[in-house]
């Protein structure tokens, strides 16, 4: 089955939303996103524009109200705010991520009733898995739902949810059954609104990704509906989880692509505007060096990300080339935020320049939806599972 409701996504219209896209961050965005950054302020303005744009139903399907993007014209949004602001595709990406974890595996009655209000961003939210003491190891999280009548009651907290303090339902991954072994059979999602029960704790301040709100959320004798369990049963939450976790790591290959890009269009940029001993630094084969490796590592980091869209959208499984992408694509903005940052020299130091925002933002594609090291692992495992002996 293919996961893209419309793959048939024709270049044209590829075109159109894309140059919609351009145009408004370059007469909305673009010229503010400096003051936004520092401050870290909130885009409420944005969010509005973003809803207009179809933003938050992107990858939804168009039965649901949402545009039915395939993954690799979303790839290509993301990438493209990615170049102008990270923080604000982090706004609708695991909001996203949350949709399709409903999309997939909810009950038809789930997706009649939360896809059209998620497509028009009239609820908007994210995705909550990590906790205090689990991220990677997502089995160890701890916080619990018992069923009590129609009714579950939660207890626990989750921590960096992105989207944390503005949204207001999340795709929350609980333990049902603590004595499951293995554990993840014990391991339900739930679509959590907001209510009684369920609070914000404390807004996490950050390196980068300013703007928008990274928070922990704190479940006391929460209760949710027994027809908020995603998909009706119980034990398919991890499933769920990480269903949703592929488009996630495409998303985060193409932010990395975004920044990477960014990094090099303002090197290139610069390199011809700076002299030194007499002509332009990109003159200097130490500063064509540079650009050269940014270049091709950029394309490179392109190509494994729209590769995985595209096997995302035929319906395979593509843990492997989500994790491939996402991997080089990371660490791709992470050096060439870099190297953008040293041929700069001391103003890619300053504030008054975007580099450095490239430079605090990049490692965090490195760690979100899954760190580096867990995708070298999932590469592993495909590639021994692909090629038995
Ligand atoms: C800005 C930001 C936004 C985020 N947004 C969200 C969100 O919206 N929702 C959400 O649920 N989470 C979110 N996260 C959390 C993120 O997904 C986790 O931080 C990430 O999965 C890593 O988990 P951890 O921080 O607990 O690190 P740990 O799991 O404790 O890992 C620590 C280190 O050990 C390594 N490691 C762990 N296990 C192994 C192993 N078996 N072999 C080798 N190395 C290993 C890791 O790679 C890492 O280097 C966000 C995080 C940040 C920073």
């Amino acid at each position: 089955m293919s996961n893209a409701p419309h793959d048939s996504t024709s270049h044209e219209q590829e075109a159109e939303i894309l140059d919609a896209i351009e145009k408004w961050l370059e007469r909305d965005v673009r010229p503010h996103v400096l003051r936004l950054e520092h401050a870290d302020e909130y885009p409420f303005e944005w969010v509005e524009q973003m809803k207009e744009l179809g933003l938050f139903g992107a990858t939804i399907s168009a039965e649901y109200g949402g545009l039915g993007l395939p993954a690799g014209t979303y790839a290509r949004i993301v990438e493209k705010i990615a170049e102008t602001w990270m923080s604000l595709s982090g706004i609708f990406n695991s909001h996203l991520i949350m949709a399709a974890c409903v999309e997939r595996m909810g009950t038809p009655e789930q997706k009649q009733t939360w896809l059209p209000k998620f497509a028009t961003g009239e609820i908007r939210g994210g995705l909550a898995l990590t906790e205090p003491d689990a991220g990677t190891d997502l089995q160890g999280i701890k916080i619990r739902a018992k069923r009590d009548g129609d009714h579950y009651v939660i207890n626990g907290t989750k921590t960096w949810i992105s989207n944390g303090i503005h949204g207001t339902c999340f795709a929350l991954l609980v333990k049902t059954d603590t004595s499951a072994n293995p554990a993840h059979k014990g391991m339900s999602c739930f679509l959590a609104e907001k209510g009684p029960g369920f609070r914000v704790s404390r807004k996490i301040e950050k390196l980068g990704y300013k703007g928008i709100d990274s928070a922990e959320l704190v479940f006391e004798d929460f209760r949710v509906p027994a027809d908020r369990l995603i998909g009706g049963v119980e034990g398919k939450g991890l499933q769920t989880a990480l269903g949703g976790l592929e488009l996630g790591r495409i998303n985060i290959a193409a932010r990395g692509c975004g920044l990477a890009s960014a990094a090099l269009r303002d090197a290139v940029r610069y390199s011809q505007i700076r002299k030194t001993f007499g002509k332009p630094i990109c003159e200097h084969q130490a500063i064509q060096l540079k650009l050269g490796e940014m270049a091709t590592r950029l394309q490179a980091a392109r190509l494994l990300t729209y590769e995985a869209a595209r096997a995302y959208d035929r319906g395979e499984r593509c843990d492997m080339e989500a994790g491939m992408a996402k991997y080089f694509a990371s660490e791709a903005a992470v050096e060439n935020s870099l190297e953008s940052m040293r041929i700069h020299g001391g103003y890619g130091y300053s504030k008054e320049f975007h580099v450095e925002r490239y430079y605090r933002d990049a490692p965090l594609m490195c760690i979100g939806e899954g760190t580096n090291e867990l995708q070298r692992m999932i590469i592993a495992r495909q590639l021994i599972a692909r090629n038995p002996v």
